[in-house]
């Protein structure tokens, strides 16, 4: 929502808490990008014995006398187990994997009013050289850093009054960073990459579709950061424009929702995500959510899943007490 938008103070407070490093309030790079945390986690997994299937789409889970079983593959393979711990969203978990019969009326009404609506879009721009700001020229260390096309609060309220009616804004709010400062590996010698994190782009359009709008929003995202960089234009060799819509085809978030659903007050801390069922099991016995979806919600922290196995681990009796 907008920053006058009364909650959305806590998503700033979100965005900056914790600390890398011992670095407070601070964001980092992971060298290769952020696939790498995925794949050292994964690497630590199989380490510890974690058989880790991929390319394996859940199409059901499998429920008997009210417990989870185990799951149902696309491919109709059948996996048994005895616990069942799910990282995608409560649309999909509950209202895709599993037959309604299956849950109570009232929990099913709170997981259809739980609220997506993706807002944002990515611009990723290759460069063949480095943008040159008009307030600071030249190369230099602030390059390193987060970048922000947010030049005062009407900006980005205005920004967001475009997305309450239905389109994206003409003039976005932008966070930039570029990552081959820090981490050449990302890109050929001499050339960058620039990620562009842009507000707002509302999943529901109210004219047109994203498929016939998308090319419009990254333009209108290169014309603005032009604004404020002279020269991006003529140094951009490649770019890659990512909608809510493309979040949902690539990844299966819904809605586009970046952090599996909004992180509004009424769907924060014990009633994340629904009230009653804030701490990660479900409705369902032996099935537990583990993702973003749960407290303290999205981010690349890993904070949902350390939680949710605590309180796996106490109900197997494996944990320690
Ligand atoms: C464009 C974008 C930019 C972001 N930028 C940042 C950032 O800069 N910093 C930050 O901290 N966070 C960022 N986030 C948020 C962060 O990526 C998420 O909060 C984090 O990845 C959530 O982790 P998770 O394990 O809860 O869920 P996810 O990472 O969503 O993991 C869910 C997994 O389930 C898989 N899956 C989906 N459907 C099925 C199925 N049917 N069967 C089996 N598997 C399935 C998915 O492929 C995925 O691997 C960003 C997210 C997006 C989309």
């Amino acid at each position: 929502m907008g920053v006058r938008s009364p909650g959305t103070a806590y998503v700033l407070l979100h965005h900056y808490m914790g600390e890398i490093d011992g670095a407070f309030r601070s964001w980092g790079f992971s060298r290769g990008g952020t696939g790498a945390i995925s794949n050292a986690i994964g690497a630590a997994a199989r380490e510890a014995g974690v058989e880790i299937r991929m390319q394996a789409p859940v199409a059901r889970i499998l429920v008997k006398n009210g417990a989870a079983q185990g799951v149902v593959l696309e491919t109709d393979e059948e996996i048994r187990a005895d616990a069942v711990s799910s990282s995608v969203d409560p649309n999909l978990t509950f209202l895709k994997f599993i037959e309604s019969r299956e849950l109570p009326d009232d929990f099913l009404e709170e997981v259809r009013r739980y609220k997506y609506r993706g807002s944002s879009g990515k611009v990723n721009l290759a460069l063949d050289a480095l943008p040159d700001f008009k307030c600071l020229p030249g190369p230099g260390r602030h390059l390193r850093g987060a970048i922000s096309i947010s030049p005062s609060t009407e900006y980005m309220e205005r920004a967001y009054d475009q997305a309450k009616y239905g389109e994206f804004s003409h003039r976005p709010y932008i966070d930039i960073v570029i990552p081959s400062l820090t981490d050449p590996s990302v890109a050929p010698p001499g050339k960058h990459v620039m990620s562009c994190f842009v507000q707002y782009a509302p999943y529901k359009l109210s004219k047109g579709t994203w498929d016939e709008q998308r090319e419009a929003f990254g333009s209108a995202v290169i014309e603005t950061i032009s604004e404020y960089a002279p020269n991006l234009k003529s140094i951009i060799v490649g770019k890659q424009v990512v909608t809510p819509l493309d979040i949902e085809r690539q990844t299966g978030l819904t809605e586009g929702n970046i952090f599996q659903g909004e992180l509004s007050l009424e769907q924060l801390f014990f009633l994340r995500p629904v009230a009653g069922w804030a701490r990660y099991r479900t409705p369902i016995r032996k099935l537990y959510m583990c993702g973003s979806a749960t407290h303290p919600g999205g981010g690349v922290m890993g904070a949902p899943g350390r939680l949710a196995a605590l309180e796996i681990l106490k109900d197997t009796g494996k944990g320690k007490h």
